[in-house]
């Protein structure tokens, strides 16, 4: 008998659509940089907030750089601020 393969856990496999992965981590972005607001504006919502990071599949490392990240793009004004509607 002749030993099957079962072991499937060092086969790293990206599913693009059903799982989603950390789009920094596949990018090998160490460093979210605030001028990066073409990438930071993907994962802004219409509502003008950041996508959680369970929609958008970032991690946690990085989901807090990005949060900083967008917070100080709208500081410098490179990201339009959402004015919250009253009324
Ligand atoms: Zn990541």
């Amino acid at each position: 008998m002749s030993n099957t393969q079962t072991n499937h856990r060092s086969q790293k496999k990206y599913y693009f659509s059903r799982k989603k992965y950390c789009f920094f981590c596949k990018e090998r972005i160490k460093l979210i940089d605030y001028k990066d607001v073409k990438i930071l504006e993907n994962f802004i919502l219409d509502t003008g907030k950041i996508q959680p990071a369970r929609v958008s599949g970032t991690c946690s490392y990085h989901q807090k750089q990005l949060t900083k990240a967008i917070k100080r793009a709208r500081h410098m004004g490179l990201l339009k601020f959402v004015e919250p509607r009253r009324g």
